[in-house]
Parts: structure tokens; sequence; C-alpha cells
């Protein structure tokens, strides 16, 4: 039994846990189980992938789950696209938490991906990427940049002009400023994630280092929030009672 399934991996997520804990409700939160250290959460966790739509519609009836918050990242694609057709399939509510993108700074400039973003480069410059590790397109076509990319996990087999350099988040204010100094980062690219705080666009800014921002992909059709207390305003009234 768990009566809200909520979809997982974000600093949000791990909020409304809390908060679904507190309230007692009975609940179980999904990690996709792609790092190698798994957050410790208060409430019921499972790990990995479903198995498509099919998969995870097997698991909301064998639950009996009556709700599902999907809190995945504003850049997960596929799990909020099966999460809205699984539901759309058992006809369950589903609403979408998504914190909102990160306020413009002038000088800032976004592209529509990663590719577009290093083609739109002038040769000869030093560039951080903290994009992620899965989608790298464009990096093979520009041998006269140097990239460093910042990832959690080790990438293998990059070009040479690119380089992995490991780090676990989140850096501070200050660390973020040493690291763009000692790699002479003339361009920061990062995605439009959102958030409170992103000391690394604050460190970019202070030492007028260029940022890209990629544009974050279409959300699924449906009820979207993008705070906690929202997403707890929303809960069906038998998810919250736990009748
Ligand atoms: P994705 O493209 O939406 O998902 C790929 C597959 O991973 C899904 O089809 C699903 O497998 C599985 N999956 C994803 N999230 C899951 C979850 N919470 N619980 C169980 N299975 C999950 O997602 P992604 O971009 O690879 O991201 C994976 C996870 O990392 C997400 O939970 C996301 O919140 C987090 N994350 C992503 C980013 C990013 O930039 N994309 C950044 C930070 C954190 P099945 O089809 O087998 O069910």
């Amino acid at each position: 039994m768990s009566d809200l399934l909520i979809l997982g991996g974000t600093t949000e997520a791990r909020m409304l846990c809390a908060q679904v804990h507190l309230m007692g409700i009975d609940a179980t939160v999904s990690l996709a189980g792609v790092t190698s250290r798994p957050e410790t959460l208060p409430i019921k966790t499972r790990n990995g992938g479903f198995g498509g739509v099919d998969g995870l519609c097997s698991w909301l009836e064998m639950h009996r789950t009556k709700a599902l918050i999907d809190a995945t990242h504003p850049f997960a694609t596929k799990m909020p696209t099966n999460a809205e057709a699984a539901c759309a399939r058992l006809g369950l509510p589903r609403l979408r938490l998504v914190r909102p993108g990160f306020a413009r700074v002038a000088g800032w400039s976004s592209a529509p991906n990663l590719e577009a973003a290093l083609l739109s480069l002038q040769p000869d410059q030093n560039v951080l990427l903290t994009t992620g590790k899965n989608d790298l397109g464009g990096v093979a076509q520009r041998p006269d940049l140097r990239i460093l990319i910042r990832t959690i996990e080790p990438i293998e087999d990059l070009p040479s002009h690119a380089r992995n350099l490991l780090i676990r988040p989140p850096l501070n204010w200050e660390a973020e400023i040493d690291m763009l100094a000692q790699h002479e980062i003339d361009v920061l690219i990062a995605k439009d994630s959102g958030g409170v705080t992103a000391p690394k666009l604050d460190a970019a800014n202070a030492l007028g280092v260029r940022v890209i921002l990629i544009d974050r992909p279409p959300q699924p059709p449906g009820p979207i929030v993008t705070t906690v207390d929202e997403a707890v305003a929303w809960l069906p009234r038998e998810v919250a009672i736990g009748t």
C-alpha cells in the first residue's frame, strides 16, 4: 500500500517527503537510482526505473496508490511523460512540482540545447559545462575550445580537448569563485535548473564570466505548481487524511 507516490531526485522532492512524513501520509518516494550514494529520506523509498509506462501502472495498481506527485528535475523528460501517461490510463490525480527557472541577469544568454550553446562560441575559450554527463552534444565538434565538464559521476572516453572534473555539489560561492578562477573559465554553460540560490551563477557574475543557460524542455500537459506548499495543498482529501 502507498496512498501517494512521489517521483523524486530533487531538493523539492526531499522537502515534500519531509512534509508528508510530518503529516503522517502513507507515501513512497521513488529515486531513479542513478547516483552511487542515494539519499536517505524519511518515508518509504524505492530505487530504479519502473520499466516504462506499463511498469509504473503495475506499481501504482499493486500499491493501491491514490495520487502521484512528480517532483523530478525540471530537465527530466521521460519520467514526467511516463507519469502523465500512466496516471491518465489509471485515472489517477497527478501533479507536477517543478521549481521556477533562474531569475535572469542582464548579459546572460540562452540556448535550446548544449550543441547550440557550444556552436555559438568563439574559438580558444575555456568553457565550463555543468549540464551533466548524459548530453554532451556538440563537445566533439569544438576541438578549438578547452572544455571542462563538471559532474558527480565520472565520464568515460572524452576527446582530448575536454576534461572531466568530479565534484559533489553544492559548492559555496567562495568555492565556485576559486574553481572559475583556477581554471580561467571564460564561459559557463548551465541548465536553467532554477532554485533559490545558484552560487555558480553568482560567482560567474562576480568574475565577469559569460553565462549561457540551456532552456528547459517542455512539460507534459496537466497541473503544475512551483512550491512544496502548493503541492501539499493540492493533495486529494483521501490522501491527506488517509481514508
Ligand atoms: P528521465 O529522462 O525523465 O528518466 C529516464 C528513466 O529513468 C525513466 O524512464 C525511468 O525509467 C527512470 N527514472 C527517472 N526518474 C525516476 C524516478 N524518480 N524514479 C524511478 N525511475 C526514474 O530522467 P533523467 O533526466 O535521466 O533523471 C534521472 C533522475 O535524476 C530523475 O529522478 C531526476 O529528478 C534526477 N535529476 C535529473 C537531472 C537532469 O538534469 N536531467 C538533474 C538532477 C537530478 P523507467 O522508464 O524504467 O521507469
